[in-house]
């Protein structure tokens, strides 16, 4: 794996076509700006990595389009040292996005394969995330809860309640709701009981699976 100043030079200008798109927390387009998105993808798909576009990577599975991270990421309001959980690791890299922002990352993923693949991977690359866990993410992390945020990173047909019962009080839950295309919705738990809700237009993931394990 080489990371060039080519390669250097096309992640500055994707993190640039992202903050057009409209992210503009500073700290997440610098962290799209740093991570080699080559990296996350196989070798022979390289010249697709600084593109602003998903992409396939193992398991049918894909790497969200770097614009939809920016935006989830932005979402969450992350602050240095936060317990973040995500849903759906997949190729790592939201997880080394939210690692960035210096976030406490636990992730879960149903498809063993890439469960395996990223860990070993992101921690190649030296990312440490916290806790990478093999499972069902409808089920969230009730040993590591309360979290203060959680990014769903696969259409959810429906908001799973464990995620919602697993946020601290004043914690954020950034979640595309939805069969085809989805709406970016964000939860605020404003109170032990009450959530304010807000959605952000559509997006396209793959779908949020029920366990199958
Ligand atoms: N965050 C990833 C996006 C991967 S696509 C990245 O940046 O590359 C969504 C991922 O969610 C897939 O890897 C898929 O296997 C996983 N997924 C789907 N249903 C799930 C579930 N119920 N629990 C955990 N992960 C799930």
């Amino acid at each position: 794996m080489k990371d060039t100043t080519r390669h250097q030079g096309k992640r500055r200008q994707l993190a640039k076509i992202v903050e057009e798109k409209g992210v503009t927390d500073t700290k997440v387009l610098a962290a799209i700006a740093k991570i080699p998105r080559h990296f996350f993808m196989d070798s022979s798909f390289e010249d697709h990595a600084y593109q602003d576009k998903a992409f396939p990577i193992a398991a049918d599975q894909t790497i969200s389009q770097p614009y939809t991270v920016g935006f989830q990421s932005e979402l969450l309001q992350v602050k240095p040292g936060d317990s973040v959980l995500e849903i759906g690791t997949g190729s790592g890299y939201q997880t080394a996005v939210l690692c960035e922002l210096g976030a406490k990352v636990y992730s879960i993923e149903r498809q063993q394969k890439l469960y395996k693949k990223t860990k070993l991977f992101l921690n190649k690359i030296g990312y440490r995330p916290k806790y990478l866990s093999f499972g069902d993410g409808y089920k969230g992390l009730p040993e590591y809860a309360p979290f203060d945020s959680i990014v769903v990173t696969a259409g959810a047909p429906y908001v799973p309640k464990p995620l919602l019962s697993q946020l601290k009080i004043g914690g954020r839950l950034v979640i595309p709701v939805g069969d085809d295309p989805q709406i970016m919705t964000l939860f605020i738990r404003t109170t032990e009981l009450q959530f304010e809700k807000k959605e952000f237009g559509e997006f396209r993931f793959v779908p949020l699976l029920e366990d199958k394990n």
